[in-house]
């Protein structure tokens, strides 16, 4: 239940929850509603933003919902969705509200171990500054995509160049006009909806540019790209360098066999390359799987922190929404049975993925309750995978687990591997080391 006490001596507003999800996108909403509608438990939802809802809101094209796939939802009908069945159900939804950091900071001793303190969180908020503290709190913060600073691009720094998130919050939020002629950096599922956003801004993509062999979506969406946009693709290059002074002017290519070609444009979106939206996770001493960046959670969305639960694209990046909300409803079980029983993540066993596979989640399996609740693993490769490979799951050179991947796998695509292997993992194997993924040809 909420709980409202008085100002504090510091000036800071003194609250407690039973329950505080971060991030109103599809997964925490999902998480809330599930939450909520079990009766008895005080779910509060805060959200930066001034609407919650998430990364759908901004994607104004019907890709969204799966319950009738003839009838897609836009994504502000999907965030609406997630937000009304969050506050049916009963869940408290405050926007516009930043969880800033860790009272206690994180943890004194290691993370793992019986349940300490509640856990309490410092927000801000147009209303002042509060102390929200939990039995449990849920990281749903999202993911983002690297600007291009961080993807060390050489050249002048002009206006015009953007990520994905960037460009749709300047067309659907700010409507400032772009330029008159874009280059897409990318060519996965979200590089095509920014070739749409562009289009429908009335702005002319020039070409697509990807260093892979191929490009990373479906044969139809790649086609329609191409015949109903006139948008090239161009495979084996990079970005060599940015030119122009005040506005971007054009954009140099590498072609992989070294050759160099310069397109003139004043528009570039730089797209992918995801980096989950960590920082929080991170000031509470929540341990990070070093391949994907994210939270390192368990089956059960566990982190190492007792009470700390983290879902939705956090852990990785991206996938689809339906992916993040189905996350936050499967998690409201593993949640609720740490209010009751305070169950503490144990001793986990480290669950990793060798070349040319990139990450792995769930990154941690506890062998006392090695649920996988999602029913399996979603990774990615960093190259392609050829038909009939195999991904082989084993320990300490023993196999535990094959499974054939009768079409080959793409890099920035979902990659599935069932957790039906994962009872084999016992804890008395203490020493037996990780959990290794690895492909065979
Ligand atoms: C261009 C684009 C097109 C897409 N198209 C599709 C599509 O057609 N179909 C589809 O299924 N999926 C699509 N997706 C993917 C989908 O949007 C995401 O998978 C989904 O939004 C992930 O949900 P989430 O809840 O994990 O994170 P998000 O939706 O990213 O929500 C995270 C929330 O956390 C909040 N937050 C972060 N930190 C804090 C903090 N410290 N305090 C308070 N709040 C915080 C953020 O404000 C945000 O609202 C698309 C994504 C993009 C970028």
């Amino acid at each position: 239940m909420t709980r409202e006490q008085p100002v504090s001596p510091t000036g800071r507003r003194e609250r407690a929850v039973d329950v505080l999800v971060v991030g109103a996108g599809p997964a925490g909403l999902a998480l809330a509603s599930r939450l909520a509608a079990a009766g008895g438990v005080g779910v509060e939802v805060v959200d930066r933003e001034d609407e919650p809802g998430g990364v759908p809101r901004y994607c104004l094209h019907a890709g969204f919902g799966t319950r009738d796939p003839r009838r897609p939802m836009t994504g502000p009908a999907y965030a609406l969705h997630w937000a009304d069945a969050a506050v049916r159900a009963g869940a408290t939804l405050r926007t516009g509200v930043t969880v800033t950091g860790w009272s206690d900071g994180p943890p004194k001793g290691p993370p793992t171990g019986p349940p300490t303190d509640p856990l309490a969180v410092d927000v801000t908020s147009p209303a002042g500054l509060e102390r929200i503290t939990a039995r449990a709190v849920v990281l749903a913060t999202g993911a983002r995509e690297r600007p291009r600073s961080a993807r060390l691009v050489p050249g002048t720094r002009p206006a015009g160049v953007f990520t994905t998130g960037e460009l749709q919050r300047t067309v659907r939020l700010r409507h400032r006009a772009l330029g008159r002629r874009a280059l897409v950096v990318g060519a996965e599922s979200v590089s095509y909806s920014a070739v749409r956003i562009l289009r429908e801004a009335g702005v002319e993509v020039v070409a697509m540019v990807t260093e892979l062999p191929h490009h990373q979506v479906s044969p139809v969406t790649a086609l329609d790209a191409r015949l109903r946009h006139g948008v090239p693709l161009l495979v084996g290059t990079r970005v060599g360098e940015l030119l122009g002074r005040g506005r971007l002017s054009g954009v140099v290519l590498r072609r992989a066999d070294g050759r160099s070609t310069t397109v003139a444009c004043d528009t570039v979106v730089f797209t992918g390359d995801w980096i989950p939206d960590h920082e929080l996770a991170r000031l509470g001493g929540v341990t990070l799987d070093r391949a994907t960046r994210g939270p390192a959670v368990d089956g059960s969305f566990r982190t190492d922190r007792a009470g700390v639960f983290a879902v939705g694209n956090l852990l990785r990046g991206i996938e689809p929404a339906g992916t993040a909300a189905r996350e936050g409803l499967l998690a409201a079980a593993p949640v609720l049975r740490h209010l009751t029983d305070g169950a503490a993540p144990a001793a986990r066993v480290p669950v990793q993925v060798e070349a040319p596979l990139r990450w792995i989640t769930p990154s941690r399996l506890d062998p006392a309750d090695p649920r996988v609740a999602t029913g399996g693993f979603i990774l990615r490769t960093e190259s392609g995978l050829a038909p009939w490979s195999s991904l082989v799951v084993s320990r300490a050179g023993t196999e535990l687990h094959r499974q054939r991947l009768v079409l080959g796998a793409t890099p920035n695509r979902t990659l599935r591997l069932s957790a039906a292997w994962t009872t084999r993992v016992r804890a008395e194997d203490r020493d037996a080391g990780p959990v290794t993924v690895s492909v065979e040809h």
